[in-house]
């Protein structure tokens, strides 16, 4: 059985994305955090981040970067925040959180509510900056 997030990669499921390569998928949470929360996943199904191979882990920073720099353009912030817990889906994900203090990034806290039409307009701006 695939992940969501690979059916989330193959257009099964929709997802509002950010930005994609031959290797990596990145996506906004639907649960976020805070505005522009981020995640950025590999294509290849590994369930935890350690278990990817050295090459494809360097480029998923790298890919991951080039992400952060267009959502901060878009969400002003002190900096964006990467965190990686793996708790629910078993399918690799860097979080990428803005945030200005610690608390911002806080997953024990409620998460925000957005519309459909404001998780698009925010996608499509965050789109416009990579
Ligand atoms: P964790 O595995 O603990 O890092 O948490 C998984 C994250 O994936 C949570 O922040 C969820 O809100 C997020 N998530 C789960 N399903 C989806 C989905 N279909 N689209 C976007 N984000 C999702």
């Amino acid at each position: 059985m695939s992940t969501i997030f690979t059916k989330i990669i193959n257009g099964d499921v929709p997802s509002y994305k950010i930005a994609e390569d031959e290797n990596y998928f990145a996506f906004l949470d639907i649960n976020p955090l805070a505005k522009g929360h981020t995640l950025v996943i590999p294509k290849k199904e590994i369930n935890y981040i350690f278990d990817i191979d050295d090459k494809l882990l360097g480029g998923m920073l790298v890919f991951a970067k080039k992400v952060a720099r267009a959502v901060e353009q878009v969400v002003p912030c002190k900096r964006m925040g990467i965190t990686v817990l793996g708790l629910e889906v078993p399918h690799a994900h860097i979080h990428l959180v803005p945030i200005n203090t610690i608390f911002d990034i806080d997953f024990s806290k409620e998460k925000l509510k957005f519309t459909t039409g404001e998780f698009e307009k925010l996608a499509a701006d965050i789109r416009a900056h990579l």
